[in-house]
């Protein structure tokens, strides 16, 4: 298993200004060189998720092409957290009718994924076949929310096959939003994975990954 983002790189971050996040992108620029990060991605929820859970659209998302980093030298890239919204792989990749180059391939519970619970695998399987050229990784891929129903190893095999990696993603695990067995089962598996945050505020963005770099450090999955 290689991990594609070892050093001081988050490729997993929500802002205020297009989501949930509690930090505004200037804020989030800022502080990700206080903490020695070099390049970061914040990757709002898709425009399927806003809409469903009432998060309201404060900014124009258009101006993130006008927008730059002027506060110091990280690298600062837009992506989206891209929702599977049922089990034929209808995926929502937008926010504001945008399409981001970075998308993470996602799926959160009812009411944004509004397919058959039972069939979650068929809705990776099959959004994955579908857009396997567009996905840059798979987002918290063994979270609890469809633990009873995913076949991990199936999903993971797919990513091999079309050389995805996969999340290991640290505000689920240090939330005890992760199904451990499927993550192990992932770990021991999956070619490539990023180990990102998904933080919603400056404290998860500095702490999280620490976090999740211990437990793969602990259980022999990364030698250091
Ligand atoms: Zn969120
Ligand atoms: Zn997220």
């Amino acid at each position: 298993m290689e991990i594609v983002n070892p050093g001081f790189e988050d490729y997993h971050i929500h802002s205020l200004n297009y989501s949930d996040g509690m930090s505004t992108v200037d804020e989030i620029a800022k502080y990700a060189e206080d903490i020695g990060l070099t390049r970061i991605a914040i990757t709002d929820h898709c425009q399927a998720h806003l809409d469903k859970k009432l998060f309201g659209n404060n900014f124009y998302y258009s101006m993130v092409s006008r927008w730059k980093n002027i506060h110091n030298d990280v690298h600062v890239q837009f992506g989206v957290e891209a929702d599977i919204l049922n089990e034929s792989g209808d995926v929502c990749m937008d926010i504001q009718g945008i399409t981001p180059d970075l998308i993470l391939l996602s799926t959160h519970p009812a009411p944004i994924y509004s397919g058959d619970t039972r069939k979650i695998t068929d809705a990776y399987v099959n959004a994955i076949e579908r857009y396997h050229d567009k996905i840059s990784f798979l987002s918290h891929p063994c979270s609890k929310y469809f633990e009873d129903f995913i076949d991990i190893d199936a999903v993971t095999e797919l990513c091999n096959k079309y050389e995805i990696p996969m999340e290991f993603n640290c505000a689920n695990f240090v939330y005890n939003r992760t199904n451990i067995s499927n993550l192990k089962k992932m770990l021991s598996t999956v070619n490539r994975i990023y180990v990102n945050s998904d933080a919603h505020t400056l404290n998860e963005l500095k702490e999280l990954r620490k976090m999740g770099f211990e437990y793969l450090r602990e259980n022999n999955f990364i030698k250091l």
